[in-house]
């Protein structure tokens, strides 16, 4: 039997180690090792780094998962923080426009009575009760509200926003000539809302404190 040397072994060891030597060269190897401690601990170098790097690709593994793990968290609190982004925007965006809308151009502040003169008032020959409006505040109103009560009482409700930057209302009637017939009205909220009441009397101006235009039994002056 040849004997080898301790360099030609450690040099064949890896491939001993792999399973990947011939029969005859695993042979002469377990030989040697059967009788040299040198290479016998330098196998066991050989197995205990093999460990090694299979704990270090396992360890490597662990790692790129809980990279991919943090990744995916990342990209996770990334959409979550663009849509909360999203919402918060938006949210700010509607406070704005609801604050803008509601100083600037939700209609919901009365005319006062004293800023409105009424004047002309007459029954037209087609039946409509007419006067003439002047809202004298500088500003006018943006729009009407007209209101049916139970008793047959008929407001119209000139309004205007908080805040007002048009001094040329959009709305026709709020300052000129107005015409309402009491029979139509009472058609149309029939019509609308179901309620049929007669309409015996009208009013311009704020609830709280409206003008009477016309009361069921007063003798308007009748011209067109
Ligand atoms: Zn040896």
């Amino acid at each position: 039997m040849t004997r080898i040397s301790c360099d030609v072994v450690q040099d064949i060891l890896p491939l001993y180690h792999d399973d990947i030597c011939s029969a005859a060269t695993r042979e002469l190897v377990e030989e040697h090792l059967a009788e040299c401690e040198d290479c016998r601990s330098y196998l066991e170098q050989i197995k205990s780094s093999f460990n090694l790097s299979v704990q270090a690709m396992e360890q490597n593994q662990l790692e790129v998962n809980g990279l991919q793990r943090f990744k995916r968290m990342w990209s996770r609190a990334q959409s979550a923080a663009f849509v909360k982004g999203l919402i918060v925007t938006a949210s700010v965006a509607g406070i704005l426009f609801l604050g803008y809308w509601g100083l600037f151009r939700w209609n919901v502040i009365p005319v006062a009575s004293d800023d409105i003169s009424i004047s002309n008032i007459r029954l037209r020959p087609n039946g409509e009760i007419a006067f003439r409006i002047q809202i004298k505040d500088g500003y006018g109103a943006d729009r009407v509200i007209f209101n049916l009560h139970d008793d047959g009482g008929y407001y119209i409700t000139p309004v205007h926003p908080v805040i007002r930057l048009n001094k040329s209302p959009n709305f026709n009637f709020v300052s000129g000539e107005l015409f309402t017939n009491p029979d139509n009205v009472r058609a149309y909220e029939k019509k609308k809302h179901g309620k049929d009441v007669e309409i015996t009397s009208i009013y311009y101006g704020p609830p709280n404190n409206p003008i009477l235009i016309w009361k069921k039994g007063d003798k308007l002056p009748v011209r067109k």
